[in-house]
Order: C-alpha cells, then sequence, then structure tokens
C-alpha cells in the first residue's frame, strides 16, 4: 500500500494535467451512503432503486405530478445540506491549489468538493442545491425559488425564467440525457489529462464509465483508482493500477506526498 501511494503521489507530481472522477465512495465518510457498496441504499432496498428508474418518465409526461411527489418525499440520502466534506474532499481541493489537479469530475450531487474548496468541477449528474431547464440549460439556485410556496400555490411545476420550460432539479435521473454542457466539457477533460484519478466509484454508471474507458485510448495515460473494491475498471485493466482502501485515508497520504515532492 505505502509503495503504491508513493506511486500515485509521483504520477501526480509529474503530471501535466490531472483530472480526478469521483463517485459516492467519495462521501460515504462525510455519513451519505452510497448505492451500491455493501451498505448502499439499492444494496439494502433493491425496490429504491426500481422506483429511481421511474423518476425521468415522470417528470417528462407529468411535471406538475412529480414535483408535488418529489415535494413530498423524503430523500434516500437525507437532508444533503447536513453533511460536511471529509478529508478525501480536502485532500483534492488541496492539489487543486498545488496546482497539480486541474478539474473535478463528480458523479455526486451532494456539493462537498464545492464546499471543501475545489474550484474547478464538473457536477456530470448534476447537483441537489441547484434546478436546471432541460430547454435551455439555465441553472438557478434553490433559493431562487420559494417551491414550498409554489406547491401551496397550486403552481407547480416552477418555470424556467429565461424560456419558461418546466425546471427540474439539476441531478440527472436515470435515462435522462447528461446535461450536454457539462457532457462536453468532460469529454474534453478527459482527452486531455495525463493522469486520471478515480475516486470511490463502481464504475458502472454510463456514461460517466465511459471517461476512463477514453482516457486509456492513449496508452501513456496513467489512471490511478482508489476504491475500497475492485471494480471492473480493475478487472479489464483500464485502471494502471488499483489503491485499496478508503478515500478519507488514502488521498491526505497522497497529497501530502505530492506536496513534499512539489517543494522539493
Ligand atoms: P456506487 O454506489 O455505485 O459505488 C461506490 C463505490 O465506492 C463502491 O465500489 C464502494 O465499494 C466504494 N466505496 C464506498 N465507500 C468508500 C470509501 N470510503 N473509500 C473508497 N471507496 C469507497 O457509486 P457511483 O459509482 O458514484 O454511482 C452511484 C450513482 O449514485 C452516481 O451516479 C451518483 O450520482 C449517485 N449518488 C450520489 C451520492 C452523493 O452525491 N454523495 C450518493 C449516492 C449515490
Amino acid at each position: 500500500m505505502e509503495e503504491l501511494i508513493s506511486r500515485a503521489a509521483a504520477d501526480l507530481a509529474r503530471s501535466k494535467y490531472a483530472v480526478a472522477l469521483t463517485g459516492a465512495g467519495m462521501s460515504t465518510e462525510s455519513g451519505i451512503p452510497d448505492f451500491r457498496g455493501p451498505n448502499g441504499v439499492w444494496t439494502k432496498d433493491p425496490s429504491a432503486e426500481r422506483r429511481a428508474y421511474l423518476a425521468y418518465d415522470k417528470y417528462l409526461s407529468n411535471p406538475s405530478a412529480y414535483w408535488e411527489e418529489r415535494l413530498s418525499t423524503p430523500s434516500v440520502l437525507g437532508n444533503l445540506g447536513d453533511y460536511l466534506p471529509n478529508p478525501g474532499h480536502y485532500a483534492l481541493a488541496q492539489m487543486e491549489s498545488f496546482g497539480v489537479l486541474k478539474t473535478v469530475i463528480t458523479q455526486n450531487v451532494d456539493n462537498l468538493h464545492q464546499t471543501s474548496g475545489s474550484q474547478h468541477v464538473l457536477d456530470y449528474h448534476g447537483n441537489a442545491f441547484k434546478l436546471r431547464c432541460p430547454a435551455c440549460l439555465s441553472r438557478y439556485t434553490l433559493d431562487d425559488y420559494d417551491l414550498a410556496e409554489l406547491r401551496q400555490a397550486r403552481h407547480l411545476p416552477p418555470l424556467c425564467n429565461n424560456c419558461g420550460g418546466p425546471l427540474k432539479p439539476d441531478t440527472v435521473h436515470f435515462g435522462e440525457p447528461i446535461p450536454p454542457d457539462v457532457a462536453e466539457h468532460s469529454l474534453e477533460e478527459a482527452g486531455l489529462c495525463d493522469v486520471m484519478l478515480v475516486c470511490g466509484t463502481s464504475a458502472v454508471v454510463y456514461p460517466f464509465a465511459e471517461l476512463p474507458r477514453l482516457a486509456r485510448l492513449r496508452a501513456k495515460v496513467v489512471i490511478i483508482e482508489v476504491n475500497a473494491e475492485p471494480t471492473p475498471l480493475t478487472i479489464e485493466g483500464i485502471s494502471s493500477y488499483i489503491i485499496k482502501g478508503k478515500t478519507g485515508e488514502i488521498l491526505p497520504r497522497i497529497c501530502e506526498q505530492v506536496e513534499r515532492i512539489k517543494k522539493g
């Protein structure tokens, strides 16, 4: 393990354009459950996964009923405003501040990378603290709309201030296309990087899981996984190596060594 941590630090320190990809495992140490890990929401309750697959069709067919149900049902992830970043998030933010990490592309919707100080974050699956207009891609914060009042006045769904279209939460549902602006930018980052640090993701959700596969097409790219268990990226030889363990413990150790190398 120690050897792999040093290898990752050396790979990152000598990189010209390193990016991180992150998933739900990144935030379990903040108390937010993942979906498919041993204590994941869906591992424990497979019916929650089936319900999740219905959400996007509901939004498309009846935005008003979709919003009514959304506002009356507690989130399976709890109140995301209650959670704080963990040492793994801070380590990525610090590596960005050293100029080593250029971008974090996250599947997480919890905003914890931004809270921990990362400046360049692409919310691949959206952000739970925002609303989005699928038609014109305008984003709004939750403060921009009083959803409780709209519900009471029977004025759901909230409408886009720019084009008048029905808004949805920014979070991307199963079956919903990734917002094209984010999808395009993420593809660019995957095409630019020489080191990709893949943290806390089972790498089974597409098209996100395509990003390391695209990077792999360039033989010189180093793909480092930090995950509690092997993933398809490990098994299929997409990643160069895996450091098995907790992101909240391993990433700070990598970061410490990157800082030491950078300071000479
Ligand atoms: P996943 O649940 O499919 O996989 C998580 C992976 O991380 C598993 O392999 C697990 O073993 C590993 N893991 C768990 N804790 C870890 C830790 N502390 N250190 C290292 N590895 C750890 O998650 P996914 O691949 O991100 O896909 C799930 C989808 O659900 C994503 O699209 C995401 O948008 C969404 N989601 C988001 C959140 C969040 O915002 N925090 C939480 C749950 C699910």
